[in-house]
């Protein structure tokens, strides 16, 4: 079986790839680029819900998205740490993949784990590329890989962006693959939990005004925007707008 991805969004949480680039996801998913959602941990330290009913959810979102694989790298939500034994899973997984572009948290956020979890993939995505590092997946030896191009999601924290991609007919699949958190977003329900930031209606609204704004900035009405470590070069200069 071919497990290479075109793009992977690899992040700390079940809901980070989306509200961060689920327009991207879906957008690249209708171009037919390949793509999937690697999640570190399982957010069992999320304040609603549990870790079946996330699990659940990044599952109904995953299909929403459309993405090729969904996977989990169960590492502890929260007290994980960069180290090899986390390094280990994560080259192993790029090694798996081969995705071309991978897209991981912000660098530095709100949430400590968001920031922790950008230096770990980024870590880990450099050594992914050196051979002496070895690992093996179903006993067979891997290939060295390093992805060409790995960027950074703008999480709570405003940070500039470095590339700004439009989605604006992608904000509706978007918002969906947002709500099919249940027990996370939109919810004035105390069944699954006291009330946090993110269960409140407000927080759309502030995910969707953010769009917007980074959309204004290049006359498009939605987009997703991303920071880079490295200087980003374009083929044409009549690609950008
Ligand atoms: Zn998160």
């Amino acid at each position: 079986m071919d497990t290479k991805l075109d793009l992977m969004v690899m992040t700390v949480h079940p809901d980070d790839a989306e509200l961060g680039a689920g327009g991207t996801i879906a957008k690249y998913v209708a171009s037919g680029k390949k793509v999937g959602i690697i999640d570190l941990t399982k957010g069992e330290l999320g304040t609603r819900g549990t870790e079946v009913t996330r699990a659940q959810e990044a599952k109904a979102a995953a299909k929403i998205l459309g993405v090729a694989i969904r996977e989990n790298l169960g590492l502890r939500d929260g007290f994980f740490v960069n180290e090899e034994a986390s390094q280990r899973i994560i080259i192993q997984s790029i090694r798996k993949y081969k995705p071309e572009i991978v897209i991981t948290n912000a660098l530095d956020d709100r949430h400590p784990d968001h920031g922790r979890a950008s230096k770990l993939v980024n870590d880990s995505i450099f050594l992914a590329g050196l051979r002496r590092i070895e690992t093996y997946d179903s006993g067979e030896l891997q290939e060295a890989f390093r992805p060409r191009l790995q960027l950074q999601l703008i999480q709570d924290k405003y940070i500039k962006p470095d590339v700004i991609l439009d989605i604006t007919e992608f904000w509706d699949i978007k918002e969906q693959s947002i709500l099919a958190y249940k027990t996370q977003f939109n919810s004035s329900s105390t069944e699954d939990g006291p009330q946090t930031y993110i269960s409140d209606p407000s927080f759309m609204e502030s995910t969707r005004g953010r769009a917007h704004e980074f959309g204004r900035n290049i006359q498009v009405k939605y987009a997703e925007a991303f920071t880079s470590r490295k200087l980003l070069g374009v083929k044409d200069l009549f690609d950008l707008i």
